[in-house]
């Protein structure tokens, strides 16, 4: 199943759908997490006539999360490997066999097809970065491994944009990676039921057609199992929490000379079996 966020007819709501019609669920992805208290949708929402999905328009699945997006970073080997190329690995060498973890600002996130701000008054290496998004459907702490899977609602295409001149000037990850419209995600929530646990997804970004990244999430150093029940030792993970599980190499600032983003730049993230997502640098 999908949780998705759309506008239709002049209002915004939550809904699931089977793929090809779209049942209003709730007004917003946090009520509806809220309303599954930890269970997965099941038939008793598709209900009545429902609406075409292709009559909807897609909105980040969650478009204001209640708290920032938990980032890993580092955690693709290849990428990990690029990264030396900048530098930019050396100061988590001395951290080598430990997760990488940092925040991302999300006030708003994008979804499908809406503009990102390149900032270029401030910023000269705008960058991309293709990643399965990992929901949690309830609040985890002191959560196992082994039971890490009950906790997750399901996935989705997350472009972690970063700004990398600002990323590396103030050495925390923060700034850099939380300017508004910097975090984009779509086209929806795929129910974990889906797909195998850990999921073993073909994961590609585009650059105006031109293929930069290409993957899958079983190469992740670090899976959600290991991260869930890590952080969660120590902290608790609300349920609408978004987890970004990092990016593959290929972005940008691993060509030499870089491939950073312009204006009109068109960037699209793909997972097989979640979807697409597109969006334009404006
Ligand atoms: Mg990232």
């Amino acid at each position: 199943m999908k949780l998705l966020t759309c506008e239709y007819s002049g209002r915004t709501f939550a809904a699931v759908s089977d793929g090809a019609r779209v049942w209003e669920a709730a007004p917003d992805m946090r009520a509806l997490i809220e309303k599954l208290g930890g269970a997965l949708p099941g038939a008793e929402f598709c209900t009545g006539e429902g609406i075409a999905l292709a009559d909807v328009k897609l909105l980040a699945p969650i478009p204001a999360p209640a708290q920032d997006v938990v980032c890993l970073g580092m955690n693709y080997v290849d990428h990990s490997a690029e990264a030396e190329s900048w530098g930019g690995a050396a100061e988590f060498k001395k951290n080598a066999g430990k997760a990488v973890y940092f925040s991302k600002r999300a006030a708003y996130i994008i979804g499908p097809g809406d503009l990102i701000d390149g900032h270029f008054d401030i910023v000269d290496s705008l960058d991309y970065e293709a990643e399965l998004a990992v929901v949690l459907g309830r609040d985890a702490y002191r959560v196992s491994e082994a039971e890490a899977k009950e906790y997750v609602l399901g996935y989705s295409v997350l472009n972690d944009i970063s700004a990398r001149n600002l990323q590396t000037a103030h050495k925390q990850f923060y700034f850099g990676k939380s300017l508004d419209t910097h975090t984009a995600m779509g086209p929806w929530i795929v129910t974990r039921d889906e797909f195998a646990w850990e999921p073993e997804l073909p994961i590609r970004c585009y650059i105006n057609g031109e293929k930069r990244q290409e993957s899958n999430t079983r190469l992740e150093i670090y899976g959600a199992a290991h991260v869930i029940a890590e952080l969660s030792a120590g902290m608790t993970l609300k349920a609408g929490t978004i987890i970004a599980m990092g990016t593959p190499a290929g972005v940008g600032m691993g060509f030499n000379p870089p491939k950073y983003l312009k204006s009109g730049d068109v960037i699209r993230c793909e997972i097989d079996g979640i979807g697409a997502l597109e969006n334009a640098v404006g």
